[in-house]
């Protein structure tokens, strides 16, 4: 029998708002907007009295205000969040051995198999609450669940303050009725084609046949399949376990063709950049080693402007260092290798503006990886440039 997972989503409520509230007693029970500027900033977290005007965060601030003429606008105070942020993180680390943070306010707890040492996960997820609100005096929604999307899911069901268990029984009961929207992948647009299609619940998704599903949405149809179905793979992956991620390799002889060491550099550095995706990490630094000669061996990086883990912007990195060098004097290459360094988790921060080409290659991207988990390693590789 396969072991049954016990992953908790932890996610503080209302964030920012809440530790505003804790911190000036005059804004409880009042409407609370964060934000920067009154008239052209946004929403960055709303209060749960703000939200029931319709207020919610990443809205333009000029809208909520609109919607709540009478809210009290606040500046962020970082400083105080990520304070209590670390706090949280502190309680998390204390009760499970494995943490994943998404974001400032909220992570993955992975209790599998601890069960004879802490005790049910329902205890764990009611202490983590007791000891947030307590120790840091905000409170805090968990999701309990068998993987990740079904915990994520579960933490948001019961917000504020929320406690919800989804257990492999009661998966369907859970899941069908919901709205496709709380699909994990399914954004305004798959929610409109799927409302064409007269697709409202996950239960309506279900009833789609793989062969529908993958008609429609090409190679993401399995992962709309799967998740229709409450499943999920992924693993909880603490921070801080990789500490970077590499491939090399040594030829039996050393080429003395540029070209084809940057086709394996190529390589390397799509399958790095897919080993990032999975583990839901990002990269600030790519490093090169490169050996030649008589055993010779040097190692160049590159810092980049902002952590990714987008496959065309590594290359870009990678590219340009071994294309530096080989202009200042190739010399036959023995072995090619590169890693990912400073790794981080990705922000589950939404992005207001989203740069289009970005969004662009990182769908191409998620479609390549879906091939390679269909077709295995090798089905699928983009052009060299
Ligand atoms: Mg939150």
């Amino acid at each position: 029998m396969d072991t049954v997972h016990h992953i908790l989503h932890v996610d503080m409520d209302a964030f920012f708002a809440s530790v505003e509230q804790r911190d000036r007693p005059e804004l409880r029970g009042r409407p609370v907007l964060v934000g920067s500027d009154r008239r052209r900033g946004v929403v960055a977290t709303a209060s749960y009295e703000a939200r029931t005007y319709g207020c919610h965060s990443a809205q333009p601030m000029s809208v909520a205000l609109r919607l709540c003429p009478h809210a009290v606008v606040v500046r962020p105070s970082g400083r105080a969040y990520s304070e209590a942020s670390k706090q949280v993180f502190a309680i998390f680390r204390d009760v499970a051995p494995k943490v994943e943070p998404l974001s400032i306010d909220e992570a993955f707890l992975d209790l599998t198999g601890t069960e004879r040492l802490l005790g049910p996960a329902i205890d764990v997820a009611r202490a983590v609450k007791r000891r947030i609100l307590g120790e840091v005096g905000i409170t805090a929604s968990v999701g309990i669940a068998p993987n990740k999307f079904l915990a994520k899911l579960a933490s948001d069901l019961e917000k504020p303050d929320g406690l919800t268990v989804i257990t492999p029984e009661t998966i369907d009961e859970i899941l069908l009725p919901l709205s496709v929207t709380r699909i994990w992948g399914v954004g305004p647009k798959t929610a409109e084609r799927l409302h064409h299609l007269g697709v409202e619940t996950v239960r309506d998704l279900r009833a789609l046949s793989r062969e529908e599903l993958d008609g429609l949405f090409g190679v993401s149809g399995e992962h709309f399949w799967r998740l229709a179905r409450g499943l999920d793979t992924r693993r909880v992956v603490s921070a801080g376990a990789a500490r970077s991620i590499s491939h090399e390799q040594t030829f039996e002889e050393d080429l003395e063709d540029p070209a084809r060491v940057r086709k394996v550099l190529l390589h390397q550095t799509e399958a790095v950049a897919r080993r990032l995706r999975k583990h839901g990490l990002r990269t600030k630094t790519v490093t090169l080693k490169i050996r030649y000669g008589a055993f010779e061996t040097i190692t160049r990086s590159k810092t980049l402007d902002a952590p990714t883990d987008v496959t065309d912007e590594l290359w870009r990195a990678a590219s340009g260092i071994f294309d530096r060098w080989a202009r200042s004097g190739y010399r036959p290459v023995r072995l090619i290798g590169m890693a990912a360094a400073h790794l981080g988790h990705e922000e589950a921060q939404v992005s207001l503006f989203p740069d289009e080409t970005r969004e662009k290659m990182k769908s191409l991207d998620q479609a390549m990886d879906d091939i390679q988990r269909r077709f295995g390693s090798g089905s699928i590789r983009r052009e060299g440039g």
